[in-house]
């Protein structure tokens, strides 16, 4: 285990020089003017005398075996694990974040141990999983490390996979984009003003991730988590409905229940009721996957057939049963994208 200290920097990617020695780091939609001495928004990507340096390359605050399904992935390699691998702090300051102890420390207030790149790739082989995953807070802000251990995790035959807010850069996803196999991408609401006061963010930005994300090829699957009173509106879960359905009828869309947390904890659990009616709308806007997380052994956790309705691919909880005839449903013969 370890302090994060002098030995985790390294020069960043992405970024450049301004006058007065400040820089621009261009790796999320932030797009910080970082004076020298001072760090971004994310508090680990500091300008040191005119140069800008990660202080967490290779940091692991947090490193687990996991289904793929706890990502959510549903639609890719279902039934395998996942190594996955988080670092510390976050861009965003959502107030009902589910991993607070890492995404809200600053560098070197949790523990962590230095896992290089070539480690990473030699640990999910040895441990039987089918790729690795950069998830549990941001992947974006330590950029350099996921960059440097995806590329080697291709040429390692492992897939690789982003849990993502979205809010990387257009530059950063092109970056990264031949090397990255899936994300899934948290899709906090419809309204701007809530990302502005919840996450401290924008929503466009997301948006607009999600769609270059399908463009670029990209496995994408997206998660809108529903907060009672937030942003469980109708007209707000059409709204997001309708524009998902622009990417795509058969990007995976999972609405997933909220629990208490954090800065948040005045809020009840989202009624299953609720859920389901954002299930009934996205499903009548012509999306054709559509799951409920975080309710274990809801019939919605399994995958049906648009045309149909046949079971294809039955979840009880990380529980995979594949019904599947080479991707192909078997009463009638849909075919189903599904990365296997
Ligand atoms: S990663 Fe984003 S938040 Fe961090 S310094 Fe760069 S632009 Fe700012």
């Amino acid at each position: 285990m370890n302090t994060l200290g002098e030995d985790m920097k390294k020069e960043a990617m992405l970024w450049e020089s301004l006058d007065e020695n400040r820089v621009r780091c261009h790796v999320c939609a932030h797009q910080c003017t970082i004076s020298e001495g001072k760090r971004g928004i994310c508090r680990v990507r500091e300008n040191q005398n005119g140069t800008l340096y990660t202080l967490i390359y290779n940091s692991v605050s947090s490193m687990n075996i996991d289904p793929i399904e706890k990502k959510p992935l549903f639609h890719f390699h279902p039934g395998s694990n996942v190594f996955s691998l988080g670092t510390v702090s976050c861009n965003f300051r959502c107030k009902h974040c589910q991993n607070y102890g890492i995404a809200a420390a600053d560098v070197g207030e949790v523990s962590t141990r230095e896992i290089t790149p070539e480690e990473s790739a030699e640990l999910a082989r040895q441990y039987g999983c089918g790729g690795i995953a950069w998830t549990y807070n941001e992947p974006t802000i330590w950029f350099e490390y996921t960059y440097d251990s995806a590329r080697l995790a291709k040429q390692a035959g492992l897939y690789t996979v982003y849990v993502t807010n979205g809010y990387l850069s257009e530059k950063a996803l092109s970056t990264i984009a031949p090397y990255l196999d899936a994300a899934n991408v948290d899709v906090k609401a419809f309204d701007d003003e809530h990302y502005k006061h919840i996450n401290n963010a924008r929503l466009n930005p997301v948006l607009r991730t999600c769609e270059r994300m399908k463009q670029q090829g990209i496995h994408l699957e997206i998660t809108y988590l529903v907060i009672p009173g937030y942003n469980d509106d109708h007209d707000e879960l059409r709204q997001f409905s309708e524009w998902a359905l622009g990417i795509g009828a058969d990007v995976p869309v999972h609405f997933s229940r909220f629990y208490p947390h954090y800065q948040m904890t005045d809020v009840p659990p989202t009624p299953v009721k609720t859920l389901e009616e954002a299930h009934r709308i996205a499903r009548e806007c012509g999306i054709q996957y559509v799951y409920l997380g975080n309710v274990y052994g809801h019939r919605y956790e399994n995958t049906y057939c648009p045309k149909c309705d046949n079971i294809l691919i039955e979840r009880h909880g990380y529980n995979v049963i594949n019904h599947l005839t080479k991707n192909s449903c078997p009463k009638c013969g849909w075919g189903i994208c599904i990365y296997i």
